[in-house]
């Protein structure tokens, strides 16, 4: 058996020493990237995150909705609509990472299946902010990583409004319109790259990107809990959009993949367990690998960024450093 790169399946899922659970290993990035192409792999990536209920199409739609039906008109920047928005936010991050956090942590819907470390997060540990993990994410995420969304968000709302975006409408370029979604994940893979290889930094690290790593297990949580510094440059990729042609729902679905799906991603939970079915891809065992190793796996699996910089963890070794990271 192979993953969708091509590499000779060496672990199929289940658990081992390192892992209560983890996906087929090695991990495959997106085959888009690989060299010859090869048509199924591909069409199957597209397949699982595009044509399926995923936390991608759930992004899409909540972007449509929001751009339809809970955004106010922005050419001035009144306080009724400020509120509106900055409400809007605080009610998805409680919705998604509440709800996640609800269903895999606090009631344990499905125990312990598919939960990729088999630890508790922290109680009574002074590494965190009010020495327990969860209120530590819930505080840096609702005092400063909720604002700085939607201070991004207001400012490409007003900057739409008064006409110095450039737009990018369904009915005039429908292809380009659909593309435009994926474009924005491998901008956001670039982006992200980057940002998060500068956050590493040694002087940058300590004070910065730390508040992030204090979780080495993850939960809904954890996956905006950044210092202000850190989430200033993160959103900063939204920018973007002042730049290239897009349009609101292109913006609003950016922000969430940035905003809300880290929720999924640093679920700790390979996926929602319903009525035994595994119902719903959640966690990314990809920078699962980042919160206990540290030194890899900086981007994400939709560009191999990690592969090109040999920074890549592929969950059985490290490529591109002769040792072997340690465990944490
Ligand atoms: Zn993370
Ligand atoms: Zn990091």
């Amino acid at each position: 058996m192979h993953n969708l790169e091509g590499d000779k399946i060496e672990k199929s899922e289940g658990s081992d020493k390192n892992w209560h659970f983890h996906p087929n290993l090695p991990l495959s990035n997106s085959p888009v990237f690989h060299f010859p192409p090869r048509m199924g792999p591909v069409l199957n990536w597209f397949r699982n995150a595009w044509l399926n209920l995923s936390g991608t199409t759930i992004l899409v739609i909540l972007a449509v909705f929001s751009a339809s039906w809970l955004q106010p008109e922005l050419d001035k920047i009144s306080l009724e609509a400020v509120s509106i928005m900055t409400i809007r936010n605080f009610t998805l991050i409680f919705v998604i990472a509440g709800s996640l956090h609800l269903w895999f942590w606090k009631i344990q819907v499905q125990g312990e299946k598919f939960k990729y470390d088999a630890r508790s997060m922290a109680t009574n540990n002074k590494r965190f902010t009010l020495a327990n993990q969860v209120y530590d994410n819930m505080f840096w995420t609702l005092v400063w990583g909720v604002p700085i969304w939607t201070f991004y968000e207001i400012v490409y709302f007003h900057a739409f409004a008064i006409g110095m975006t450039p737009v990018l409408t369904f009915r005039e370029h429908p292809f380009l319109f659909i593309a435009m979604f994926w474009v924005i994940l491998l901008w956001k893979g670039l982006h992200f790259y980057w940002v998060h290889r500068f956050l590493h930094h040694p002087a940058i690290y300590k004070t910065v990107h730390s508040v992030h790593h204090r979780n080495i297990i993850t939960g809904p949580w954890s996956g905006i809990s950044m210092h202000p510094l850190e989430l200033l440059p993160y959103f900063s990729g939204l920018l973007i959009h002042l730049v290239i042609p897009s349009h609101p729902v292109h913006f609003l679905f950016h922000a969430y993949a940035l905003a809300l799906n880290p929720a999924f991603s640093h679920s700790g939970f390979d996926a929602l367990f319903i009525k035994n079915k595994r119902s719903l891809k959640t966690g990314e065992f990809f920078h699962q690998l980042h919160h206990r190793y540290f030194n890899c796996n900086y981007g994400t699996p939709e560009m191999p960024w990690d592969k090109w910089f040999k920074t890549y963890h592929d969950g059985i070794r490290h490529k591109g450093k002769p040792k072997k990271a340690k465990l944490n």
